[in-house]
């Protein structure tokens, strides 16, 4: 099969298409093929060398993905070879990363995929929904009647949380850096979207809110916001990080004239039943039509690179994937 590989970490040209042997399940296991592979930053952090927990060279990159069930490993009941799926994380195999024309996952990492949504959209999923769903009600505890400011809203993780926020009943403002990202916020679900390279945005916020700031922040850039954050969020506001690229200075007092929190958290710290409790709340959220992934950017399988290039740059809009 046709699959990326890096046989060295550095710069997104150490992306290459090879022909390697499809990986085969084992028992628990299903084999999918990959009709679009999501493009997350983690990706090329891991890829770059710079991340905390990295794989044995030569690895094929890429966690999330959509297609269809290709062959079942033994025990796997649940799955029949055909079924539309999407899957967050393959299973640990050097050839088995998403970026690939067959993957191999473990059966309950695997979920299915409405036919309303397409390949690509499932490959938006994986990552970006589960953070935005942890991020607005597992560690930001968001509900309906308050309000959600998504700072960084026009990313994979960012317009899931928009759509996840709307969907709770919560009132949701998103920001975005360019002219098509603030169309794109609009487009799923903000009530009021600013643009996060204005002068004095953050005033335009605070007014949207009455004042009073927003109930709960989810911050994509907390080295550049965290303590504009704590003087924007309400009293007894949540502050999420879902991403930071470096340090920052903040003034801790206002957390303490606020009863303000802040909270951290990664992706792959979530137990499995959590895990699962989620992606199933996403699956209901698709078939009922509220959830509907934004894909900004199709590319085939050999412009991995440029995938990579794109994901780290500015002008965001929606989800980029791969196509096998
Ligand atoms: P993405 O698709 O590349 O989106 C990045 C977002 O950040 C865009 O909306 C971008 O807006 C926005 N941004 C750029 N400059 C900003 C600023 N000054 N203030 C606020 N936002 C700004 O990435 P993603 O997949 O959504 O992920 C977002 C971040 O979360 C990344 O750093 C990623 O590594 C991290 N992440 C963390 C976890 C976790 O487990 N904690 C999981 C997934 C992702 P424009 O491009 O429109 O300027």
């Amino acid at each position: 099969m046709r699959a990326v590989r890096v046989r060295e970490f550095g710069d997104p040209s150490v992306l290459k298409v090879e022909e390697i042997p499809a990986p085969e399940p084992g028992p628990g296991q299903v084999q999918v093929r990959v009709h679009a592979a999501g493009v997350n930053p983690v990706d090329a952090y891991i890829r770059s060398g710079r991340y905390a927990k990295l794989p044995t060279l030569p690895y094929v990159p890429g966690s999330d993905g959509a297609g269809t069930i290709s062959a079942l490993g033994s025990g796997v009941e649940k799955w029949k070879v055909g079924q539309r799926v999407f899957f967050f994380g393959t299973a640990e195999s050097k050839s088995s990363g998403a970026y690939a024309e067959l993957a191999v996952c473990n059966a309950d990492a695997v979920y299915p995929l409405p036919g309303r949504v397409s390949f690509a959209q499932g490959a938006a999923i994986g990552i970006p929904y589960a953070t935005a769903h942890r991020a607005l009600f597992g560690r930001g505890r968001g509900r309906a009647g308050e309000i959600v400011f998504v700072h960084g809203a026009s990313g994979g993780v960012g317009i899931a949380a928009l759509q996840l926020a709307r969907w709770r009943g919560l009132s949701v403002i998103g920001t975005a850096g360019t002219e098509e990202g603030l169309s794109l916020v609009r487009a799923n679900g903000a009530h009021f979207a600013v643009s996060h390279r204005a002068a004095l945005y953050l005033d335009q916020v605070r007014d949207a809110t009455q004042g009073k700031g927003p109930n709960l922040i989810i911050e994509m850039l907390a080295n550049v916001n965290l303590d504009s954050d704590l003087g924007l969020v309400a009293q007894r506001g949540r502050v999420v990080i879902v991403g930071s690229r470096g340090k920052i200075e903040i003034d801790p007092r206002q957390t303490m004239t606020k009863d303000s929190t802040i909270l951290g958290f990664a992706h792959w710290n979530t137990d499995a039943d959590e895990l699962n409790a989620i992606y199933t709340d996403i699956v209901a959220g698709l078939e009922c039509e509220a959830l509907t992934p934004a894909v900004g950017r199709e590319l085939p399988l050999a412009d991995a690179a440029k995938a990579h290039d794109a994901v780290m740059s500015p002008g965001a809009k929606g989800k980029i994937a791969l196509i096998p």
